[in-house]
């Protein structure tokens, strides 16, 4: 599974805004790996540089020098809608007759295809197939006729889907997230400035202040001087949808979401695991780095309690916790793993298991997630190929039965070993003593939420924007376009 995408956006006081933006995609780097791009406004003119690659690879000196300027926005992506390729990659950026524009989006539009059928009959060139372009387009158009708010808001009640986005129109930087909050963004406060990003955890790089969320429906405009912002909330609905994954999966540990911080949030959802399904082994374990902090939440429960709910007596040493797996850190996705046997292999590149903390043990192993199955299975027989005597599997999340139409690279039906199998045929076929996975219910008692304010739907099939062929947990419609009254064509 991989995240989609990061978003930044920056307005300070006088300094050029690129080196800033450029620490801060650093930060958001494990949100996209593909491409990375930074777009700034020095007050006459926009600047443009946009690469496929990591941040690292895809600035030098030079690039930086020349993106001047106080105020702009930055991207990195790993494509969700559109090619996989330069023409997708972000921020995407315009210029109209009433100014220049830049997008940066993380999320997915899910009437995209509809807008820009629409757009495209009234005369937009389109050079990509990626939904970014169609908010950017849609957003220029109002731009002919409002302003800057109310083009916003006018763009908001035409597109249906997760985003979460920075733009840039001329130097003035905004933030915008969609009005179910399904991706997060937050505002914080820097010496000289202002931030909107993805997590906070590219605002404590810049040594900022987070100030808050972008809440659900809002638009939050930096002032073009660095000295504050103003916010507008443009739409407003019952219930939200946050992606639940985000404290599970995607974020940092170390960001805060919600004003939690995802790390304690992990940590919980491990203690709860221990409560609904923990068994006694000897040892606990992490598959690193994900399950890190479920394993010592699970393990720390595990310490007070019996398997059975009971207070652990004194004599009791309960479950040790250690860390059994070794992750060699230099195998990356690009990998190439030639035959079929050495495929079978990867597991033992990326893990190495620690022999004299499993032989001879029953031991838990722990993970976020299990997506098509053939690590689990392969780490299952790693550890009992060292000696395990029992090998139980806990996942510190609900099982992933349906795709993710709102902007993770998941998996289809047909590969998600979930989709189509009970928990007990899972289990056979990892070929673990027991398994377990974490409830919903659980989850959005650790989020403190409703279920009905969170996307669930990768877990349960049903999702909260309307999406063909899919159902839906709410009453909730695409706008129907067609009614809405477009500006004039330029
Ligand atoms: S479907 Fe799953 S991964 Fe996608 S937004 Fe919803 S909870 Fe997150």
């Amino acid at each position: 599974m991989t995240e989609k995408c990061g978003v930044v956006g920056v307005s300070l006081d006088g300094r050029d805004a690129a080196r800033p933006l450029y620490y801060a995609l650093y930060a958001l780097q494990h949100r996209g790996q593909e491409s990375a791009g930074i777009v700034t406004h020095d007050g006459f003119q926009q600047h443009s540089h946009v690469e496929m690659g990591l941040v690292g690879d895809a600035f030098g000196e030079d690039d930086l020098e020349t993106l001047n300027g106080a105020a702009g926005i930055g991207h990195v992506r790993y494509p969700t809608a559109g090619s996989v390729d330069s023409s997708c990659a972000q921020p995407f950026s315009v210029s109209f007759k009433s100014g220049s524009l830049g997008l940066s989006h993380n999320g997915n539009l899910v009437n995209a295809d509809e807008i820009r059928e629409e757009l495209a009959a009234a005369g937009h060139a389109f050079t990509s197939d990626g939904d970014t372009e169609v908010i950017a387009h849609d957003l220029a158009r109002n731009l002919l006729e409002e302003d800057l708010v109310r083009a916003v808001k006018r763009t908001m009640g035409r597109i249906h889907g997760s985003y979460s986005l920075t733009i840039s129109h001329d130097d003035t930087v905004l933030g915008v997230r969609d009005p179910q909050g399904n991706r997060p963004l937050c505002i914080g406060e820097l010496e000289d400035g202002y931030i909107l990003a993805s997590e906070s955890a590219a605002i404590d790089t810049l040594d900022g202040e987070l100030i808050r969320d972008v809440r659900p429906g809002e638009l939050v405009v930096l002032q073009d001087d660095g000295q504050g912002f103003d916010t507008y909330q443009l739409v407003e609905q019952e219930h939200t949808a946050h992606c639940f994954f985000e404290h599970v999966y995607f974020a940092r540990p170390d960001s805060v979401i919600d004003d939690t911080l995802v790390y304690e949030a992990r940590r919980e959802l491990g203690r709860k695991l221990w409560e609904e399904s923990g068994v006694e082994t000897d040892v606990v374990m992490p598959v690193p780095d994900s399950g890190r902090a479920f394993a010592s939440g699970y393990a720390d429960a595990a310490s007070e309690t019996t398997a059975d709910g009971e207070p652990r007596a004194e004599s009791d040493d309960g479950v040790e916790f250690a860390e059994g797996l070794m992750k060699n850190r230099y195998v990356g996705r690009t990998f190439i793993m030639p035959t079929q046997d050495e495929r079978e292999r990867a597991v033992r590149l990326k893990l190495n298991p620690i022999k004299s903390t499993i032989e001879g043990k029953t031991v838990t192993v722990i993970d976020d997630s299990i997506v098509r199955g053939t690590t689990s299975t392969q780490l299952v027989q790693l550890l009992k190929d060292c000696g395990a005597e029992e090998v139980h599997v806990r996942i510190g999340a609900p099982a992933i039965v349906a795709p993710c139409y709102m902007g993770i690279d998941m998996a289809t039906r047909d590969e998600l070993i979930a989709a189509d199998k009970s928990v007990a045929e899972i289990r056979d076929e990892i070929s673990a003593d027991s398994l377990a996975y974490l409830s919903t219910d659980a989850v959005a008692e650790v989020l403190e939420k409703d279920r009905i304010d969170l996307c669930l739907g990768c877990v349960t099939g049903e999702y909260p924007y309307d999406i063909e062929g899919e159902e839906t947990d709410r009453d909730v419609s695409r706008p129907d376009i067609g009614e809405q009254q477009l500006p004039a064509d330029d």
